[in-house]
């Protein structure tokens, strides 16, 4: 694998389906689509499905996908939902014993702990307490004003009680030592997106399929014209335009993490929501955005986070130790990325 540098380049940022209705003119397969908002982002579905196959069921396929999102949501991931594994696990941090968590979701933790292994801790889970202190997130959707700048001595508390080695996770047992939070929103739209596509795999009915939940993105099968799927990559820059588009055949997974997703401005200077984990403030790596491409929604979802805060020369080297492939922007415009990436990516006119 070898990296470069292409000419000066506006920027780039999130993933975003941007073409779907492809051409059913000639062919007997129905598109379906489906809009929801879960997971604090906008969950976008287009589907196609056989010509058998009634509106009725179809729509009921793309509501599946939409319950098994919710379920996701809140009886496994959410930190704020008190009916969640991953706020029951929170709340027992300290306590005596371990917390048990279903079979396929401890496989997934097991995953993101190798990650923040083979990152050396650039993705850190355990770094909740210190988003939090942030909140980026909130201020940056208007749930909260008047931001302030947290304390240094605030984010050297918080950081105290993170450390992902500090997790113990024996087959499907897991404990925090006391005062660890988890947060999995780093990691939580690429597992949704593994998990839509085992549910597609039961449903010979979809034919093809692109699915966004936020900055994570799933193609499956193929459009009725057999054209590629097109994938979006914002430009980071300018949200509303693209930097290019990957052109996708079958089934594929892509991640995007970007500074201009969530972010607030104070005295010039932007302060986002990916946080470097061995500084407590928001990653200077250089990047402005970070897409993946790989067959595992988890995996290219944790290297996005990862190789943010990685940045392009570290972040290269993590992408080829799994096998996948990038595209960094740097906060200059310059594109770099994977050979294979190249073979997908189109730049835009
Ligand atoms: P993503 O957009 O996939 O890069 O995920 C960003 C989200 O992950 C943030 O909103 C935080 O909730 C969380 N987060 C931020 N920095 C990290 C990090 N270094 N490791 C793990 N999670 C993080
Ligand atoms: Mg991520």
């Amino acid at each position: 694998m070898k990296s470069f540098q292409r000419k000066k380049y506006l920027p780039a940022l999130i993933v975003c389906v941007c073409l779907l209705s492809g051409c059913t003119k000639g062919t007997s397969a129905k598109p379906i689509s489906r809009t929801d908002t879960a997971m604090g982002t906008i969950i976008q579905q287009n589907l196609y499905v056989t010509g058998q196959t009634s509106q009725e069921d179809g729509q009921s396929i793309a509501a599946d996908v939409s319950a098994l999102i919710g379920h996701l949501e809140s009886d496994i991931l959410s930190w704020r939902l008190e009916t969640s594994q991953i706020c029951r696990v929170n709340e027992n941090a300290g306590k005596p014993g371990k917390t048990e968590i279903p079979e396929e979701f401890a496989q997934e933790m097991k995953l993101i702990f190798e990650v923040s292994e083979a990152s050396g801790g650039a993705l850190d889970v355990t770094i909740a307490d210190v988003v939090r202190l942030w909140d980026i997130d909130e201020y940056a959707a208007g749930e909260k004003a008047d931001f302030q700048l947290p304390q240094q001595e605030a984010i050297k508390k918080a950081l105290e009680d993170t450390g992902f080695e500090r997790v113990t996770l024996e087959g499907n047992l897991i404990s925090l030592p006391v005062g660890m939070k988890l947060d999995l929103g780093a990691v939580g739209k690429g597992l949704a997106c593994g998990r839509i596509e085992k549910l597609l795999k039961e449903r010979p009915e979809v034919t093809g399929a692109v699915i966004s939940v936020g900055g994570s993105v799933l193609t499956y099968g193929e459009k009725p014209d057999k054209t590629p799927w097109k994938v979006g990559i914002l430009n980071p820059d300018q949200p509303g335009s693209y930097a290019g588009y990957l052109n996708l055949s079958g089934q594929w997974f892509i991640s995007t993490s970007g500074d201009y997703e969530r972010y607030v401005e104070v005295d010039g200077k932007r302060y986002h929501h990916i946080i470097d984990p061995s500084t407590g403030y928001p990653a200077d790596s250089g990047v402005s955005s970070v897409t993946i491409l790989g067959n595992d929604g988890l995996l290219t979802d944790a290297l996005s986070t990862a190789c943010f805060v990685l940045g392009v020369e570290d972040g290269l080297k993590l992408v080829q130790e799994y096998e996948m492939m990038a595209l960094f922007i740097d906060q200059e415009g310059n594109l770099f990325m994977t050979d294979g990436m190249e073979k997908y990516f189109q730049e835009a006119e």
